[in-house]
């Protein structure tokens, strides 16, 4: 299943000096006014996003930055967005123009690589200085790709950046997993446990649930959705042999005391973590919850920014889980969404990752492989759970 919510859409950001045309390039490629053009420096602030559908590539999500040499007085505070924005992002779009390709461009195309986000090298403004060979060498040389030279933004050209981004983003693409992939077949029972308590929106179901219930579907298989408090019912009285039980991680410890061993159980947190995460990362780091320390600090993160409530996952249940198994004094932090961590990550002795259900798995690459490069322990909501609960074998079984 692809999922097409906003979030999980591909991110292409737009990037390059101020003035360089960037915003006129977004306006061109989506035929419609959604960066303001202005021949003043600076005039994009903030990160502009539009959705759209670009040719070839499919649903999108474009983001217009700031110039990376904006030198206004909220410049530094610009530049800093404009170089978090390529953590969110699938792929990049580097313009440049009159020529110039310095420390600028040359840092720029080093944090791509670092992060493993491609970029492709586009000239504009032509008509102002036309790209001298010097410059296509050194483009060629920094990036091993040709630089593609606009002569204007008739919609030939901007097929050829479509065209250019479909090449770079399939030759990077994340292995194409679903859900429930590898684990079930036509017409297995697949139970669903979904918890409603006052942390559950009202009247729906939430993000993972429905991306289990729609994967169970497509794969033909027979699914049914219940409470915790129904499932022993379910199991007994109801006589249903499930070929998988899928649980939300907060009830593990309840539900893996009702589930017979002999039945494959895992949770919605577990199954997204590896379909987007760092999932071997998480089964080394997770045993690390054993060598957590008094005063050891760690970070919760999660990639949407719902609205907290006092039985949140990760400010309240998680947290005091942890204190528990571990009988230590540990300081828990959450930060929501894609933004910035502000706190150094040095100071933290583990990161958890929740299932991620509303981003790609680029950006929770991106968001960890900075903690990863540094030794620190990463785990998942669901697998420490898991483990807190003593079922990190069980959960993770059906995966071997
Ligand atoms: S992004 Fe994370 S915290 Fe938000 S609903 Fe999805 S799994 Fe839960």
């Amino acid at each position: 299943m692809e999922n097409k919510t906003k979030e999980n859409r591909k991110h292409i950001g737009f990037f390059g000096r101020c003035n360089v045309g960037k915003s006129s390039l977004i306006n061109a490629l989506t035929n419609q006014e959604i960066s303001i053009v202005s021949a003043q420096s600076g005039t994009t602030t903030d990160v502009v996003k539009k959705s759209i559908e670009l040719y070839g590539v499919g649903a999108v999500v474009l983001l217009d930055t700031a110039g990376l040499d904006d030198n206004t007085v909220l410049g530094e505070q610009r530049v800093k967005s404009s170089k978090h924005a390529l953590t969110l992002v699938d792929a990049a779009v580097l313009v440049i123009s009159e020529n110039k390709v310095g420390d600028i461009e040359k840092d720029f195309l080093e944090q791509c690589k670092s992060l493993s986000v491609p970029c492709i090298v586009v000239y504009n403004k032509q008509d102002v200085e036309k790209a001298t060979e010097q410059t296509k060498k050194q483009v060629a040389e920094l990036t091993n790709s040709q630089l593609l030279v606009l002569e204007d933004h008739s919609k030939e050209q901007m097929l050829q950046i479509s065209s250019k981004l479909k090449d770079v983003l399939s030759s990077f693409e994340v292995e194409k997993r679903t859900v429930l992939q590898g684990i079930v077949k036509p017409l297995d029972i697949v139970v669903l446990v979904a918890p409603i308590d006052s942390s559950a929106p009202e009247g729906r179901l939430i993000l993972p649930q429905v991306q289990t219930i729609r994967d169970a579907l497509d794969k033909a298989c027979i699914c049914i959705v219940v409470k915790e408090t129904e499932l022993e019912c379910l199991l007994k009285e109801k006589g249903i042999k499930p070929d998988l039980i899928v649980t939300d991680s907060q009830v593990f410890g309840f539900v893996s005391k009702i589930v017979p061993n002999e039945i494959p159980l895992t949770s919605f947190s577990v199954l997204l973590s590896r379909m987007k995460g760092a999932f071997e990362q998480y089964l080394k780091g997770t045993p690390y919850l054993d060598k957590l320390k008094d005063g050891d600090k760690v970070l919760m993160l999660e990639s949407c920014t719902h609205q907290p409530t006092c039985e949140d996952i990760g400010r309240v249940k998680l947290p005091m889980m942890i204190r528990k198994y571990t009988g230590k004094d540990i300081k828990c932090e959450a930060v929501s969404g894609l933004t910035k961590i502000e706190t150094p990550l040095s100071e933290y002795a583990m990161i958890i990752q929740c299932g991620g259900c509303v981003a790609t798995a680029k950006q929770i690459h991106s968001r960890l492989q900075p903690a990863l490069d540094m030794g620190i322990a990463v785990s998942n909501y669901g697998l420490a759970i898991a483990y807190m609960n003593g079922i990190f074998n069980r959960v993770t079984a059906i995966f071997k």
